[in-house]
């Protein structure tokens, strides 16, 4: 049984929102929409897309508003998010998060939650760390980490502020054990309303 739910997952870069998002989604029964997935699945497939990002990503930039929210917008528009979906990694900034306003109003849709992944910047970077020995991210080197979290501090920190007026955010404790921290949020989830369907 899938329960409906329009949910985001933030956390800085090591903050393990990537693990965190597919345990709670598939608890769910909604699909993962994470941009970084997506543009690495095209760089790997060596589509136009892949081409156009590869060097973006390598750098540890943005990929331009327009270009992502298109992307965004064709896989929420599938059918299996019809009833749901948790994003990852999008919106990212202020422009994003109006697009993304822009596009869900329309739908006669809204987040229901935000979930805020709290991890202090030194346990982020020890994370990234291992993380850039165990899988060999491109973009795990240390200039473009460095760069990733201060675009993170600057740019997406500040749209927490945005969806904490409108009283959505739940800030969860993002150390502890993996099981931990999943139950942290589906009881923060549970206490919105947001259970599992029987
Ligand atoms: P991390 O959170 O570790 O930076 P992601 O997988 O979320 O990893 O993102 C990897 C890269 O994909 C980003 O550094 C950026 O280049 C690109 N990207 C992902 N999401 C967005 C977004 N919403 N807007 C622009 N670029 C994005």
């Amino acid at each position: 049984m899938t329960a409906s739910a329009r949910l985001l997952i933030v956390g800085p870069q090591g903050s393990g929102k990537g693990t965190q998002g597919v345990r709670i989604a598939s608890a769910f029964g909604i699909p993962v929409v994470s941009t970084g997935d997506m543009f690495r699945a095209n760089i790997k497939g060596g589509t136009e897309l892949g081409q156009q990002v590869t060097a973006i990503l390598d750098r540890g930039d943005l990929v331009p508003d327009e270009l992502t929210g298109e992307i965004v917008r064709d896989r929420l528009s599938q059918d299996d998010a019809a009833n749901g979906f948790l994003l990852d990694g999008y919106p990212r900034n202020a422009a994003q998060v109006g697009h993304l306003d822009e596009f869900l109003t329309a739908r006669g849709e809204a987040l229901d939650a935000v979930i805020l992944l709290d991890v202090p910047r030194e346990e982020s970077i020890a994370r990234l760390k291992l993380r850039a020995d165990e899988q060999g991210r491109s973009d795990d080197t240390e200039e473009a980490i460095a760069h990733r979290l201060d675009i993170y501090e600057n740019e997406t920190a500040p749209i927490l502020a945005v969806y904490g007026e409108r009283g959505i955010v739940d800030s969860i404790d993002g150390v502890g054990s993996l099981d931990e921290i999943t139950e942290r949020i589906m009881s923060a989830l549970s206490a919105r309303g947001l259970t599992l369907a029987a």
